[in-house]
């Protein structure tokens, strides 16, 4: 009797090494054995996770490396998160400056067969509008943005494949010291969210050949849709009387500058700087003389600042989202992408009327 529980303990102390050690053969095996024979591919952040599923369906495991509903703006892996890195096949970024943490964390991780891409590349980045320079000379908020600048610069200097992007090397050696940062929501405009996804099928086909097809057809799916959706803002905000939009942080950049509009933020473009009095008042003054009626909050930044202008002002306030996470909320209720970029559309037009 005793040696038959012997032999059981045994047993299912083999059983639980072997399965340990499935676990690590696993990665960046196309015989893997993780448990459902899927590659890993992990998003960094919300927009790019969303643009991954939806190209990846069910032939790979998608998983984003944030947790959801988190702020993306100064946010650093934690343990799980670099445990997570260090078993995938994949990490997808946005790049443009939005992840400060990723060639540290990407040249730390002992996984040197994780294949790095960054969606953004080829994308023509724009400047942070970046008001609050312009205005005065805060010296806490020159030193945030050129410590963000330095990290932009080291993420396009990083040697992993996919990632040769020089494209605003040029304009940081002729901007000298008071350049702002690259405006990193580049998914905010149709038109690059479809390079955005292009480069991610691009990937995917490298990654997974057998399901090539699968992934372009996905592609041209949603290229369509994005088509559509561009088209679809361009008509609706062509002739309305405003073009003036106040913000929760500076996140439009290239929603503005596709269908010509103008965003003044609460915040700046990294969502960092509560505005001091001036500031306010300048925002509040900007509302009078533009006829504003409108002020848009997001649904991961704290509303307070927003909701004293509002009061002050007399404006309403409605969302509009950078789509930079999901609430709860957007979770329950399924949301994505292009349910969240519609709902945007129908407040804008409410404000800009
Ligand atoms: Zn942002």
């Amino acid at each position: 009797m005793k040696n038959i529980k012997k032999f059981i303990f045994l047993l299912a102390g083999i059983i639980l090494l072997s399965g340990c050690s499935k676990g690590g053969e696993a990665k960046n095996s196309s015989e893997a054995s993780n448990k459902d024979n899927k590659l890993k591919v992990y998003a960094s952040v919300y927009p790019i996770y969303d643009f991954t599923k939806k190209i990846a369906g069910d032939k790979l495991d998608v998983e984003m490396v944030m947790p959801q509903g988190t702020e993306p703006h100064g946010w650093e892996p934690d343990s799980d998160a670099i445990k997570n890195l260090e078993n995938a096949d994949m990490l997808i970024y946005n790049g443009a400056g939005l992840e400060s943490w990723t060639d540290k964390v990407i040249g730390s991780l002992s996984n040197k067969d994780l294949k790095v891409v960054e969606a953004s590349k080829g994308v023509e980045l724009i400047k942070s509008t970046h008001s609050h320079d312009d205005e005065d000379e805060d010296h806490d908020h020159e030193h945030e943005a050129d410590n963000h600048n330095h990290e932009a610069e080291e993420n396009h200097n990083h040697n992993h494949e996919a990632a040769e992007n020089n494209h605003n090397h040029e304009e940081h050696d002729h901007e000298g010291h008071h350049h702002g940062p690259m405006d990193p929501h580049v998914w905010m405009s149709p038109k690059n969210a479809k390079i955005e996804m292009e480069n991610i099928k691009n990937a995917l086909v490298e990654l997974d050949k057998d399901n090539a097809d699968y992934y372009e057809s996905n592609y041209e799916k949603y290229a369509k849709m994005l088509d559509e959706l561009d088209a679809k803002y361009k008509e609706k905000l062509a002739n309305l009387p405003k073009k003036e939009i106040v913000v929760g942080h500076e996140a439009y950049g290239y929603l503005c500058k596709d269908y010509g509009l103008t965003q003044i933020g609460v915040k700046g473009v990294n969502a960092e700087t509560e505005p001091d009095a001036k500031k306010m008042a300048e925002i509040i003054s900007y509302i009078k003389e533009n006829n504003i009626k409108t002020i848009f909050t997001e649904e991961l930044i704290d509303p307070k600042v927003s909701n004293i202008i509002a009061s002050e002002t007399g404006c309403q306030v409605k969302v509009l989202s950078p789509i930079e996470g999901l609430s709860q909320e957007q979770i329950d209720n399924k949301e994505d992408y292009f349910s969240i970029m519609e709902e945007n559309l129908e407040n804008l037009v409410g404000a800009l009327k």
